[in-house]
């Protein structure tokens, strides 16, 4: 997958890179992204308002469907239609 992390040495202190998704772990569910927000947030965290989190990947606030659970979720299916924060 795509995705934009903190890299201070580029322009704006982000770039695109690919990313391997590791398997899930308990209580989590993955989500295919379909839309997202950048809010203030992760400009505060590309400027290092933060502190140093080179690699960080950033944005959140977004709206996707569940493409898979862990074991142990209970309250999503695959195909619900969830906001992440
Ligand atoms: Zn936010």
């Amino acid at each position: 997958m795509k995705a934009v992390v903190v890299n201070s040495a580029s322009k704006a202190n982000i770039e695109v890179v690919e990313k391997e998704l590791r398997p899930l772990q308990a209580g989590e569910a993955l989500v295919d992204v379909e839309y997202c927000g950048v809010c203030h947030t992760d400009l505060h965290v590309a400027a290092g308002d933060f502190g140093d989190v080179q690699g960080r990947v950033l944005g959140h606030e977004g709206i996707g469907i569940v493409s898979e659970i862990a074991d142990d979720v209970t309250s999503l299916k695959v195909g619900d239609r969830v906001s992440i924060a």
